[in-house]
């Protein structure tokens, strides 16, 4: 069972008000400049820049122990418990407890240097090599849902090989954003790095976005966001990752351990309210097991809406253009007191059948709030499941035990991540195996991001010398 995220906040808060001052780091925000952070993007990028000139003299062990700081700095349960509670609090969105394993994942299993592998031909004509090498400066943009953890995941890797990152936060994950930053820099400081390795500016803003994608000394954009900023970098003429949005659907079968499957789904679905890309936002249930899976989802924490609520919660999470912004990452109990329901303890998701034209079925809400659509058997639901996915390359959850099927689903869907028996996410690695990523890239075929997805390759040649066999 879940507690409350208010509850749980004001424990976190009594904790870090007992706790004996740890200087600057624990030091409440304030959006001041210095330590990384820069009034000008002009400066904030020739400063990186600067500092990525200086990072090309430092060896790999160097490299390593930055890393190593960077890691020890985000993994400090003061700066845990700041980072969960201050993203709930200054974006309004997600779930304190949840928010914290993020961080701490994000901090202990992005892959470091030793991502970076050489590979190597040797013969009769010498020697060649192919390294992983740095781009120079990257401009990074960093999503409302993740503030934190994408900073934290980005600089691993990015600094891992070899370059200097520039951040452009969310303008509502502003003051946390800034937090962090400075943050690492004194991290790094202590650790003998350059100064300004990881760099932000004091007011970010779409206007400061386009200058920092505009400077020619940035030679690489990573986009974490929706649709609109990975279009805006893919056409900017520069090398660009792009990692977008998802609508995962979630196939379960007649196969299935439906009670697991049930369990799996809460769990994936109420993660952080919803927030994470890679959450299950529909659910494709084979007729003869739906009745079954919704029983047992409400046994697991689900909470079944009636036709008339779910009219009333259409006119309160719905907006426009989509999902209204106040709602996203709340509560199922806040979402359900939205439309005057008296939550019954441990409720973590609201789930009601759907057809699949509807908006809780085709828009990627960001909520606690999944449409269930029946289909008449497996087939047909994998090919619903490819339709709602609408062609973002993201991720997949099935559960089944039909292996064919389950392989049948992973080819047609194509997305980048695709999970089985599991909820969603273990396929970001908590609880499933493998390294960790906030940005996932799909549309342009980085997967699940790591520091070779931040490296050029480079090839050395050594001609007639160094072949000893
Ligand atoms: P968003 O697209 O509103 O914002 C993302 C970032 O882009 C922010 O820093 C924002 O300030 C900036 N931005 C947006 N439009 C811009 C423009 N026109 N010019 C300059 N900057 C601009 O997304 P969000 O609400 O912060 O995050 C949620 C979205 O991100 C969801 O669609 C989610 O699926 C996606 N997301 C994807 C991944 C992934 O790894 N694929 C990870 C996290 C979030």
């Amino acid at each position: 069972m879940k507690l409350d995220p208010a509850v749980i906040e004001a424990a976190i808060r009594a904790v870090l008000a007992e706790m004996p001052s740890t200087g600057t780091d624990a030091a409440p925000t304030q959006r001041s400049e210095g330590d990384g952070v820069f009034a000008d993007m002009g400066d904030a990028v020739e400063a990186a820049h600067r500092a990525w000139r200086e990072y090309l003299t430092k060896s790999l062990a160097d490299r390593r122990r930055y890393i190593a700081a960077i890691r020890e700095a985000m993994l400090r349960p003061e700066h845990l418990d700041k980072m969960s509670v201050d993203a709930v609090m200054q974006t309004g969105m997600g779930d304190v407890a949840d928010k914290y394993l993020k961080n701490k994942v994000a901090a202990e299993l992005t892959p470091g240097v030793e991502d970076l592998e050489t590979s190597a031909w040797s013969g009769d004509d010498g020697l060649t090599t192919v390294e992983y090498s740095a781009f120079g400066v990257i401009g990074a943009i960093t999503p409302t849902t993740n503030p934190t953890e994408t900073i934290t995941c980005n600089t691993i890797g990015m600094l891992a090989a070899g370059n200097a990152v520039v951040f452009s936060p969310h303008p509502r994950a502003r003051d946390l954003s800034v937090w962090q930053v400075q943050t690492i820099n004194r991290a790094l400081r202590e650790a003998g790095a350059p100064e300004n390795l990881v760099v932000t500016v004091a007011e970010p803003s779409i206007e400061n976005t386009n200058k920092m994608m505009e400077h020619r000394k940035v030679q690489m954009l990573v986009a974490t966001g929706g649709p609109g900023i990975v279009r805006t970098v893919l056409k900017s003429g520069k090398k660009a990752i792009g990692a977008g949005a998802g609508n995962p659907p979630v196939v379960v079968d007649e196969t299935a351990d439906i009670d697991h499957a049930a369990k799996c789904i809460v769990d994936g679905a109420s993660f952080d309210n919803n927030l994470p890309c890679t959450a299950e936002k529909e659910i494709i249930a084979v007729d003869a097991i739906a009745d079954l899976l919704k029983f047992h989802m409400v046994q697991h924490g689900a909470y079944e809406l009636s036709a008339e609520q779910v009219k009333q919660l259409e006119g309160l999470i719905l907006g426009e253009r989509g999902a209204a912004t106040e709602w996203i990452g709340k509560s199922a109990t806040a979402i359900l007191e939205g439309i005057g329901v008296e939550p019954p303890a441990g409720v973590r998701l609201l789930v009601c059948e759907a057809t699949k034209e509807h908006p809780f079925v085709q828009v990627e809400l960001m909520m606690p709030v999944l449409g269930l659509v029946r289909a008449p058997d497996v087939d047909a639901a994998i090919d619903l499941a490819v339709e709602l996915e609408h062609g973002n390359r993201h991720t997949a959850v099935m559960h089944s035990q039909n292996v064919s099927k389950l392989t049948k689903m992973g080819k047609l869907i194509q997305t980048t991540i695709f999970v089985k028996n599991g909820p969603s996410f273990t396929g970001i690695g908590i609880g499933g195996e493998g390294f960790t990523t906030f940005t996932i890239a799909g549309p342009t075929g980085e997967g699940l991001t790591r520091p070779r997805s931040f490296a050029r390759s480079r090839r050395c040649v050594l001609v007639g010398d160094l072949n000893v066999r």
